[in-house]
């Protein structure tokens, strides 16, 4: 079948309702614009996590596979472990000068930049994944997200979500609150201003410097993520109860932050690629969460021999008041941080009358 024949085929497919598909021909055949330019684009992507780290470097590693194999290689991004070429922590103003076309990691690093960043990651005592995800997706979040980054030069994405955390690991009980008086732990974002009000003193650090500042005593405690990675971190040997639940992070959003004229300068179809690799990351890292934390977190208690403990009941309350005052502190000192919170709360109070009726009864009559 010669060229002409070919193209009058597939034309002349018939769809069900009795039209014809459009022949699929190629721009040299119509004249039509290009859409494969031929040109390819090199980018550098800066994480907030070691190079690699199970999941969380993982994610990123697989967002410039994915973006290379969609892109048939004319978008190649390079990808960055914390540290590598900049510091952990300076991924924001690292894509938002240029330096990186991209950072993967999480928005309430960039507290200091933004305080409203913070919504857009983990709320104590907020919302689960996939509340976070519906805020986001389809609740006004994602809207208001991009409204907060724009005077950065930045585009944010969902890229990612932890799923529940747990609460951190001790040396000490937790029995009352008071437990928590000059506790030095690290926990980042909203979480880390409750446990100040709780009396003790958060620390922010990144993945790589966590256990070696447990073990030297330089921190008493940390919260990190959930039992797989805690496990990979090896936690254990460094402090011996693991708290649950993660009141402060019930299901933290993992950002992708691309330099806005970066992205809008690539070609339509290469900006649909970042954001369909984005939201294939989305769904990836938590399905990866939560197919792993029950099979490391019985090797944790059978192996290791941790002591699993509960945050009693009034410790929580107790928390949860302090978690309120704080997000009333910071909505009171930021327009903006005011504003996704209402957006934010709205959606929580919405969301979680229909978790009353659906999950949350649904776990509590067939818990086990
Ligand atoms: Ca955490």
């Amino acid at each position: 079948m010669n060229k002409l024949k070919r193209r009058d085929f597939i034309k002349k497919i018939p769809l069900a309702g009795g039209a014809f598909v459009a022949g699929c021909a190629s721009p040299q055949e119509t004249n039509a614009p290009a859409i494969h330019t031929g040109k390819t684009y090199e980018w550098k992507m800066v994480t907030t996590w070691p190079p690699h780290f199970p999941i969380l470097g993982e994610t990123a590693d697989n967002l410039a596979k994915w973006i290379g194999e969609m892109s048939n290689g004319r978008l190649k991004i390079q990808v960055y472990g914390g540290g590598e070429l900049i510091p952990p922590l300076e991924g924001f103003d690292a894509v938002s000068q240029g330096i990186a076309e991209m950072c993967h990691g999480a928005s309430y690093y960039w507290a200091g930049k933004a305080p409203a960043t913070q919504f857009f990651a983990a709320v104590p005592f907020g919302m689960n994944s996939q509340q976070m995800n519906a805020w986001i997706t389809s609740g006004g979040g994602q809207a208001l997200w991009e409204e907060l980054y724009a005077p950065f030069n930045l585009i944010p994405m969902p890229a990612g979500s932890t799923g529940f955390q747990m609460g951190g690991w001790f040396n000490r009980e937790i029995n009352t609150i008071a437990d928590f008086q000059g506790l030095k732990m690290r926990m980042p974002g909203l979480g880390g201003k409750v446990l100040s009000k709780a009396g003790g003193s958060a620390v922010l650090s990144a993945g790589g410097e966590i256990f070696t500042n447990l073990e030297r005593g330089v921190i008493d405690a940390t919260e990190w993520i959930g039992p797989y990675h805690d496990y990979l971190m090896g936690f254990y040997k460094a402090a011996k109860y693991y708290y649950y639940p993660g009141w402060h992070e019930p299901g933290t959003i993992i950002e992708l932050i691309v330099n806005k004229q970066a992205l809008e300068s690539l070609p339509k179809d290469l900006q649909a690629i970042v954001r369909a690799a984005a939201a294939r990351a989305s769904v990836w890292a938590l399905a990866e969460f939560e197919s792993k934390n029950n099979t490391y977190l019985q090797k944790l208690i059978t192996e290791k021999g941790v002591q699993l403990k509960k945050f009693p009941d009034p410790v929580l309350k107790t928390l949860r008041q302090y978690a309120q005052e704080v997000v009333d502190e910071v909505i009171a000192s930021d327009a903006m941080s005011k504003k996704v919170y209402t957006s934010f709360n709205d959606f929580r109070k919405n969301v979680s009358a229909w978790a009353d009726v659906s999950e949350k009864i649904y776990y509590t009559s067939i818990s086990g």
